[in-house]
C-alpha cells in the first residue's frame, strides 16, 4: 500500500520567476504579488487568501538561501540525497487522513528529517530515488492509483540483507575489535585531536560475518526491479512530487532504505486551460444566443455543465461556473470553471436571413 506521501509545490511558478532568478528578484515578485494578494485588499475572497499563503509559504522557502539550495537540490533530476536521514523526523502522512492544514508544515518536516543527519552513525542507509512520472489530466482531476516499476538496489534475498552468507557465524569485526568506533587523529589549529568515527568494516555493529554472501558480496543489497504502486492525489499539478518513505534503494546491511521521490507531469488537455485550481475554457455562440439568450452546454473537466446565457451577452464576456474547477489539492473543495463566451457573426446568410436583418435595421 503506498503510504507517507508528501507533495511539494513549485515555488518558482507561484512567485512567476524563473529558477536561476536573483534573490533580489524572488524578493521583489514576493513584494508585489504580496501586495496584490493582501488579504486586506480582498476580504471575504478564499481564493486569493489561499494564493497569498501560498506565495508566503513559496517565499519562506526561496527567501531563504539555504533552504532554497535544498529546494533545488530536491527538484533535480539527479536525485535527491538527504545524508543519512533514515531515522529522521517525518511525520507519517497519508493522503486519506491528511486534510489541509498548510504545507509549509509538511515542508519543514521534510527538510527537518534532511537536515537532521544521524551524526556518528554509520551510512547503511539507501540512496533517495526520484523519478518521473507522466499522468493524463484526467487523472489529476480524479486521482488515480499507479503502478511503476524501476531498477535499482534491492534487498539481497539470499541473505535477507545481513551480508552474511547463509549458516556463517558473525564475528567481531577486527578493524575496530568489536567497539564499532574508530578513532582518528587530526591536525587541527587547536593542536591534535581525537575522533571518534563509524567503523569503515562494520558499519558501528562492532560484527561482521565470517563469510561474505555470495550472491550479493556481503552488500546485503543487489540490482534488481521493484514495482511500487503510488496513490497520486486529485489536484496534483505538474512538478509536484510524491514521496514514498522506505521505497528507494535499499540499505546496506539490512540498513534504512531510502525514499522514492516521484515528480509528476500532468499531461494538458487542449480543451482546458488550467490556473491553479480554476480552469478555463472559451465557448463559441451564435448571435441569436447572444441577442435573446439560451442555455448552452458547457464541458468541465467534471463532465457537461448547462450555462443560462442571458439576453445581451456580449462577445468574451466570462462567466464563472462555480466548483467546477480542479479538486483542491487534500480538500474537498474544487476551484471553478471560468468560461470566455465568443460571439460568432455569421459570415454567409441566406436571402431570407439578409431580408430579416435588413429588416432589423429598419427598426433599430
Ligand atoms: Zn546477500
Ligand atoms: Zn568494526
Amino acid at each position: 500500500m503506498p503510504r507517507n506521501l508528501v507533495v511539494s509545490k513549485d515555488y518558482y511558478s507561484i512567485l512567476g520567476i524563473s529558477r536561476d532568478a536573483p534573490a533580489a528578484d524572488i524578493k521583489s515578485a514576493y513584494r508585489k504579488l504580496s501586495k496584490e494578494l493582501h488579504p486586506d485588499k480582498h476580504k471575504g475572497d478564499k481564493e486569493k487568501e489561499a494564493k497569498f499563503k501560498e506565495v508566503n509559504e513559496a517565499y519562506e522557502v526561496l527567501g531563504n538561501p539555504e533552504k532554497r539550495k535544498r529546494y533545488d537540490q530536491f527538484g533535480s533530476a539527479d536525485g535527491p540525497q538527504f545524508g543519512g536521514g533514515g531515522g529522521g523526523g517525518f511525520e507519517n502522512f497519508d493522503f486519506s487522513q491528511f486534510t489541509g492544514g498548510g504545507f509549509g508544515d509538511i515542508f519543514e518536516n521534510f527538510f527537518g528529517g534532511a537536515r537532521g543527519g544521524r551524526r556518528g552513525q554509520p551510512d547503511l542507509r539507501g540512496s533517495d530515488v526520484q523519478l518521473s512520472l507522466s499522468v493524463p489530466f484526467t487523472d489529476a482531476v480524479s486521482g488515480v492509483e499507479r503502478e511503476i516499476s524501476f531498477e535499482t538496489q534491492i534487498v539481497c534475498d539470499v541473505c535477507s540483507g545481513s551480508g552474511a552468507e547463509k549458516g556463517s557465524n558473525l564475528k567481531t569485526c577486527e578493524t575496530c575489535s568489536g567497539t564499532g568506533q574508530v578513532m582518528r587523529t587530526t591536525n587541527t589549529f587547536f593542536g591534535m585531536m581525537q575522533q571518534a568515527s563509524v567503523c569503515p568494516t562494520c558499519k558501528g555493529s562492532g560484527k561482521v560475518p565470517e563469510k561474505a554472501c555470495k550472491s550479493c558480496g556481503g552488500d546485503g543489497r543487489k540490482k534488481g526491479r521493484k514495482t511500487v504502486t503510488i496513490k497520486i492525489p486529485a489536484g496534483i499539478s505538474s512538478g509536484q512530487s510524491i514521496r514514498i518513505r522506505g521505497e528507494g534503494q535499499a540499505g546496506k546491511q539490512g540498513g534504512p532504505a531510502g525514499d522514492l521521490f516521484v515528480v509528476i507531469d500532468v499531461i494538458e488537455d487542449s480543451r482546458f486551460d488550467r490556473e491553479g485550481d480554476d480552469i478555463r475554457s472559451t465557448a463559441h455562440i451564435d448571435l441569436t444566443v447572444a441577442v435573446l439568450g439560451d442555455h448552452i452546454s458547457i464541458e468541465t473537466v467534471h463532465g457537461p455543465v448547462k450555462l443560462t446565457i442571458p439576453a445581451g451577452t456580449q462577445s468574451h464576456q466570462i462567466f464563472r461556473i462555480k466548483g467546477k474547477g480542479m479538486p483542491v489539492l487534500n480538500t474537498h473543495r474544487h476551484g471553478d470553471h471560468y468560461v470566455t463566451v465568443i460571439v460568432d457573426i455569421p459570415e454567409k446568410l441566406s436571402k431570407e436571413q439578409k431580408r430579416l436583418f435588413e429588416e432589423l435595421r429598419e427598426s433599430y
